[in-house]
């Protein structure tokens, strides 16, 4: 029967195997597994009493709380899309994924209102500004009462949530430049739950600390999801900050947790960590980017098997996992395939598939795979060619078929676990008067990962600096995209083909000082 796999089946599960386990700590605030169940089938209730259908999307902007989880299950058992919005984005960036996700409803979180007004109003005006009909933007808040929309009649009769139905919606972003919304699947979150679960023998004993943000697929994917599955405790936080991850790891015996590179140097340059009590700490797992040889290597010293991982969005998002006991000895590698998940290795020019040791694209094929990208069949499409997912990442794989990631053939960098496309800060760059020519390139940087380094052609005639362009990309962009450098150049280094070489501006910048992060 069609149905059996979706996610708003989880909670009334666990609520029947584990009523009285934890379910998520939000802040010292305790829900159980009975009382998640409770919130979310009544909110499920509302949202359908309020006239929304299948399909519709519900987009929120909060940070990671119990009341997101609620809305996750509440639209799992609707039948609903929800799409989790960045915090981190500029209102010019919330206000074009907004127009791209063209929700039925925005929820909001009361700190983030003056962010959510200010995206609102460089929407165009919806077509009936009067009373806000279907595919016009509300905001409200996720109390039952403030849902009901008497003007919405259901288009049609509520029918049973199928596998197959839309389940998240997660923005990426684009190599051209706009951001693109991946749309995942109630199956593609089951099976990549199922995957993981074959990988990572999570309990119900287990307690995972969840620090990634819930906008990121990892924020409900990789541990979150399987804990609600396995009927484990969450401990969710808000914001990053490593004092306060290393305390509670210690506090609340935290067994379980996943985070990006960056995010494992803080913890281990904190003056804590030395004493700090990770013994509890089974599983960490490390994905999102690559991991630096040295980094990894202080936590294993430190007794904790940091397990390496490699996914993206599109494929909801596991696709390679080294096992723990291949830690020491493939370090730089990020493993092989998860169960359920095929892979294979490219020619990046012909698209030829090949055997055996050899370096190419890394395609990846499997019920995790998403559906597309929302209202873009272009590029869809192409990410699709073939029926593999092109992850736009050049691998090299071993003769025993270990795999690790050497470089990207898609053009963007990132910085702290957060993807940026070249293209988008350019265009912003561009967009200044003064401004002739701009390019973009990822930098090396210890902290970062990576950080942008931007170069510009003055127009003739007209003058700026680079504390005037760095304003006006921080007015316009978020943190993490706004340059670290921007050096003013006479011309940029071309291609016959007038295509910009970005190997020559890096070869430029090696050798000059290392240069600070805008911090986000
Ligand atoms: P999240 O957004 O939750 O961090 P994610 O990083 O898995 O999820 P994306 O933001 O879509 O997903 O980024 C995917 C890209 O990140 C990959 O295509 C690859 O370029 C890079 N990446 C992810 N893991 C690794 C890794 N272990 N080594 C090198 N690059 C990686």
């Amino acid at each position: 029967a069609d149905g059996l796999h979706t996610l708003g089946r989880w909670t009334t599960d666990r609520s029947l195997a584990t009523p009285h386990r934890i379910a998520i700590d939000d802040r010292g605030l305790t829900l159980t597994y009975a009382e998640l169940e409770r919130r979310a089938a009544n909110l499920a209730a509302a949202f359908r009493a309020a006239g929304y259908v299948t399909g519709d999307r519900i987009a929120t902007l909060t940070g990671n709380s119990s009341d997101h989880v609620v809305a996750f299950f509440a639209c799992a058992k609707a039948g609903l899309v929800l799409v989790p919005l960045s915090w981190r984005l500029s209102p010019r960036e919330l206000s074009a994924q907004l127009g791209l996700a063209d929700p039925q409803l925005l929820l909001v979180e009361d700190d983030l209102d003056a962010l959510a007004a200010a995206a609102c109003s460089l929407l165009p005006q919806p077509p009936r500004t009067a009373a806000p009909g279907p595919g016009g933007v509300e905001k409200s808040v996720p109390a039952p009462t403030r849902l009901l929309r008497p003007e919405m009649v259901p288009a049609e009769p509520v029918r049973a949530v199928r596998d197959d139905d839309a389940l998240l919606m997660i923005f990426t972003s684009g190599t051209e430049g706009a951001s693109k919304a991946a749309v995942l699947t109630h199956a593609n979150c089951f099976w990549t739950n199922l995957s993981l679960s074959r990988t990572l023998d999570m309990a119900s004993t287990d307690v995972v600390l969840a620090v990634l943000p819930q906008f990121h697929v990892g924020g409900w994917n990789i541990q979150p999801l399987l804990a609600w599955w396995a009927g484990a405790t969450v401990v969710l936080e808000r914001g990053f900050e490593p004092g306060r991850v290393l305390q509670l790891i210690a506090e609340r015996r935290v067994t379980m947790l996943m985070g990006v590179p960056t995010q494992y140097r803080m913890l281990a340059e904190h003056p804590d960590f030395a004493q700090s009590d990770l013994s509890n700490l089974r599983h960490a797992v490390v994905g999102g980017a690559p991991m630096p040889a040295p980094l990894l290597r202080i936590w294993h010293r430190r007794g904790v098997a940091l397990s390496q991982g490699y996914g993206l969005t599109e494929a909801s998002p596991n696709v390679l996992c080294l096992a723990n006991e291949d830690a020491e000895r493939m370090v730089g590698y990020s493993g092989k395939a998860y169960p359920h998940v095929a892979v294979a290795v490219a020619d990046p020019v012909t698209g030829e598939v090949l055997d055996g040791a050899a370096t190419g694209e890394l395609l990846v094929a499997g019920p995790g795979v998403f559906a597309g990208y929302f209202r873009d069949p272009a590029a869809t499409a192409a990410v699709l060619a073939g029926g593999w997912l092109h992850t736009g990442d050049l691998v090299e794989r071993d003769a025993d078929g270990y795999i690790r990631v050497v470089d990207r053939l898609k053009d963007i960098y990132i910085s702290g676990g957060e993807n940026v496309a070249p293209a988008e800060v350019e265009a912003v760059l561009l967009a200044h008067p003064a401004v002739a020519q701009a390019a973009v390139v990822g930098v090396q940087d210890e902290r970062w990962g990576e950080t942008g380094a931007a170069f510009v052609v003055v127009r003739a005639g007209m003058a700026t600096d680079e504390q005037e362009l760095l304003e006006h990309c921080a007015a316009q962009l978020s943190a993490v995209k706004v340059p670290a450098t921007i050096s003013m150049v006479g011309t940029l280094p071309r291609t016959a083909l007038n295509k910009v070489l970005r190997a020559r501006l890096r070869q430029e910048l090696a050798g000059r000082a290392p240069a600070a992060h805008a911090e986000g």
